[in-house]
């Protein structure tokens, strides 16, 4: 009998030896009118749809082994949705929580999610339509992986490389004699402004093939999605354009996945310039840059997905007490009179800061390897640029993946350079100078250890 039971053993063993297998799905997940929109500090129910939302799922699978990636065509992803999604998944696919990656493109023009400051009073998230959009979110999310297990199928990888110049642009500005950044401005003046940081012109594409054709590829590139502007259409913005973009290009019916990398200080507002490209042209420089790529694609060779997850507590920002009476004097008539935006995100963070004191500031970090060439590292918050290419750089494998806004946020997470230039990113990191290196720190041991594994 014993012998029996281990030549069936053998045998399922036998059927995906070798085998490393890919599936993708995607569901919509376009929210109904008059749901709650983020991205901004205010209030904006949704009217009408310029393109649909989607949850778009990679499963992957080699000897019993799973990971899956999901991303999200919303602003960023809450602990609390990312917990109820991956319980879901677990039950209803057994695969892992800590195996599976939850993102968000971070399309300004998708629904809020709650996150437990003044935020969810000013976008109004828990009103009904709110609260029903959220509850159906982790199902969704679910189905999506569920829909991808089942289309798991002998794939192959290869990874290419492309560069998308002059549509990212640093936001933060520094000015002669000057201390503090200049956010967002409209156009400088050369002689005496310089960007404070670089950009991340890298265009990450990967693209799994069964049975000699495309199914699904992870692009990934470092900049706000923000083109659509402050309306109330649902739209999600430029990766929208890029993913179908690409899919149309390369494999009608291949899903096309789109995470965004470090571009906690990277938007497309071209200041050298003056100019605002719109929502179409970047979606469409973008998959240009991929059609370039795509003659140099090599292929990979992959082992079972080898994936590390760890929790990271960061330390809260501290506030005088200065500045938490004017936090509350300011909340106090936040309603009635428009501060702008700067001040609004500082009292939001202060306040927040303030009542969670006692609450650890959590950030996990988590790294999955498909190659010895290959991995993908899911940071939680909106990375500076600097951290992300700094990462890249000293990551143990030629090709690295950073997917920001994964497994929840802390917000912003500037490099330590920053700080002390202040202005908007700045004073909404919720935490202390050195958190954004600390992360790093992590994702690097953590890719140390996928690479060394066997
Ligand atoms: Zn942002």
């Amino acid at each position: 009998m014993i012998l029996r039971l281990f030549f069936c053993f053998l045998l399922i063993l036998e059927a995906h030896a070798g085998d490393f297998r890919v599936g993708a799905a995607r569901v919509d997940i376009t929210p109904k009118d008059g749901t709650p929109l983020g991205g901004f500090y205010k209030f904006r129910g949704s009217e009408g749809v310029i393109d649909p939302l989607y949850a778009k799922t990679i499963v992957f699978e080699k000897d019993g082994a799973h990971a899956a990636i999901v991303v999200l065509d919303l602003s960023g992803t809450v602990r609390p949705l990312v917990a109820a999604a991956r319980k879901a998944i677990q039950e209803q696919c057994g695969i892992g929580g800590d195996h599976v990656m939850i993102s968000g493109t971070h399309t300004h023009s998708g629904p809020q999610q709650p996150r437990g400051s003044l935020m969810d009073d000013i976008t109004k998230v828990k009103s009904p339509p709110g609260v029903a959009y959220i509850s159906a979110l982790p199902g969704l999310i679910a189905q999506s992986v569920k829909e991808a297990k089942e289309k798991l199928a002998p794939a192959k990888a290869a990874v290419a490389m492309g560069k998308a110049e002059g549509i990212s642009f640093n936001r933060r500005v520094l000015r002669e004699g000057v201390k503090e950044a200049i956010w967002q401005p409209q156009k400088i003046n050369p002689a005496t402004d310089k960007p404070a940081g670089p950009v991340d012109p890298e265009v990450g594409v990967v693209v799994f093939e069964s049975d000699g054709k495309p199914t699904a590829s992870l692009l990934n590139f470092a900049m706000h999605p923000t083109s659509v502007g402050a309306g109330t259409k649902i739209s999600a913005d430029y990766p929208g354009v890029f993913t179908k973009l690409v899919s149309e290009r390369h494999g009608p019916g291949m899903v096309s996945v789109f995470a965004n990398g470090c571009c906690g200080n990277i938007n497309h507002g071209d200041y050298i310039n003056g100019k605002r490209r719109s929502t179409l042209e970047l979606g469409t420089a973008l998959a240009d840059a991929t059609d370039a790529a795509w003659a140099s694609m090599k292929t990979v060779s992959t082992f079972a997905p080898r994936v590390r997850s760890e929790q990271v507590t960061l330390q809260r920002r501290s506030f005088t007490p200065e500045q938490i009476a004017k936090a509350k004097d300011m909340a106090a008539n936040m309603f009635t009179k428009n501060f702008g935006t700067v001040p609004m995100a500082e009292t939001v963070c202060i306040l927040e800061t303030v009542e969670k004191q006692s609450v650890p500031l959590l950030a996990e970090v988590q790294v999955i390897a498909l190659s010895d060439e290959l991995a993908i590292v899911a940071l939680p918050g909106e990375i500076f640029v600097e951290l992300g290419l700094a990462l890249k750089k000293a990551s143990p494998f030629k090709h690295t993946i950073i997917a920001e806004l994964a497994n929840g946020s802390v917000g912003y997470v500037p490099n330590r350079e920053a700080y002390p230039q202040g202005n908007y990113e700045i004073v909404s990191a919720r935490g202390e100078v050195g958190s954004g290196e600390r992360l790093v720190e992590v994702a690097l041991r953590l890719l140390g250890e996928v690479k060394a594994a066997r």
